[in-house]
């Protein structure tokens, strides 16, 4: 296993962290995976006060129960369920006793923060930051950060504020936006652990134009999305949640490597990620000109699933996507593909000259399930 300093809090991570957001429903096996993560030489976990519905902490607690406590990094965000101080307070404790644990190492002292909620709720008189920055006096925890989505730019105030150690955030092959703030944060000696190293899992498909990026091929796509995030110097670690021995063992095997990339290997996954681009941006831009549809069809939505098959061959992945348009309790907006009625309306809006209506029935061709109505 490689460790590396978290910025500049003195503590040397493991590259690769246990994320215990997805546990599997088996609790003996939970804590099994974990421990095993463990024993091949992680030291950071990350859970949260809600993963797995609330019980991620409990199983976490259980898990460490049977090693030193100094062993083992333990990183977990607090919900910023009101503004108060005092509220602030009560979930801190209630997560030391879920853990089992009198103090936190690395403690997001919120859980998705932007630099909004900062100003507006978090860094008030009378609410959370205060006191975090007691529970930091006392020892309860070690250093504090924070989990985020935000914008960059949300991210990069959020840093210059000064208050912050350690942040999470999301990076990986697909997503890329916060390469540079994360490059700054480096520089400010912020340290950056990586959630969704995978893609959430959308990586870890079997994918030949993935696996092909680099020269001679990877043995997985989880392989080369994991190498090329720990290729980034500014990451000290890749927090990928697991849930089944063999994937544990993959990626220790994976963070465990002394070179994550070399040269040769980085500029071909760089090349490769720009062709992929230039391929995605030559079907659509994302840029929503056609956009509203009368029908309320989604196109970018659905131009962005047919993407991930056509572009990443995570076909899998673009068809699971794809049916939650279908899905009962339906998360995404729009509509799918299959409910374009031909007007016409969106085409003559298009600046990139995509023939949408064909594009959209080839897209409910690839990805439809032929229960679906197309
Ligand atoms: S052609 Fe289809 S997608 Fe385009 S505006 Fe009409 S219904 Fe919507
Ligand atoms: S106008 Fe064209 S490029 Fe822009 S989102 Fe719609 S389909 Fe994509």
């Amino acid at each position: 296993m490689q460790y590396r300093m978290l910025g500049n809090t003195g503590k040397k991570v493991s590259a690769l962290g246990f994320g215990a957001m997805r546990l599997p429903k088996d609790r003996d096996y939970a804590i099994e995976c974990i421990r095993r993560c463990l024993d091949l030489g992680a030291n950071t976990i990350d859970t949260a006060f809600g993963y797995h519905r609330g019980e991620s902490e409990v199983i976490v607690g259980e898990a460490i129960a049977d090693r030193a406590r100094g062993d083992v990094y333990l990183s977990t965000k607090n919900p910023l369920r009101d503004n108060t101080g005092a509220g602030w307070r009560e979930r801190l404790e209630t997560q030391l006793k879920k853990l089992n644990t009198d103090y936190i190492d690395f403690y997001q002292a919120v859980h998705g923060l932007s630099w909004d909620k900062y100003v507006d709720n978090f860094s008030k008189p009378g609410a959370g930051l205060e006191e975090a920055i007691k529970a930091k006096q006392e020892g309860t925890i070690r250093h504090f950060g924070f989990s985020t989505h935000d914008s960059p730019e949300g991210i990069q105030k959020l840093i210059d504020t000064g208050h912050f150690e350690h942040i999470i955030l999301q990076y990986n092959l697909l997503d890329r936006k916060n390469e540079e703030v994360i490059a700054y944060a480096h520089e400010k000696g912020v340290g950056i652990m990586v959630m969704g190293p995978v893609g959430g899992g959308r990586l870890a498909a079997p994918s030949q134009q993935i696996r092909e990026m680099l020269p001679g091929g990877a043995k997985s796509s989880a392989e080369i999305a994991l190498r090329f995030v720990l290729a980034n110097p500014g990451v000290s670690c890749a927090l990928s949640g697991m849930n089944a021995i063999e994937q544990v063992e993959e990626n220790v095997a994976t963070a465990s490597r002394e070179d994550p990339l070399s040269d040769e290997e980085k500029l071909h996954v760089m090349q490769s990620l720009e062709e992929n681009r230039k391929l995605a941006e030559l079907y659509c831009t994302d840029c929503k000109y056609c956009m509203p549809c009368p029908n309320d069809v989604n196109i970018p939505l659905n131009f962005r699933i047919m993407n991930f098959h056509r572009v990443f061959g995570l076909t899998d992945h673009a068809k699971q996507q794809y049916a939650r348009f279908f899905a009962e309790k339906k998360r995404v907006e729009g509509l799918a593909a299959s409910e374009c009625q031909e007007c016409g309306e969106c085409e003559p809006q298009c600046p990139q000259d995509i023939p949408i209506i064909k594009q959209l029935k080839e897209t409910h061709e690839a990805l439809g399930d032929s229960r679906e109505k197309g």
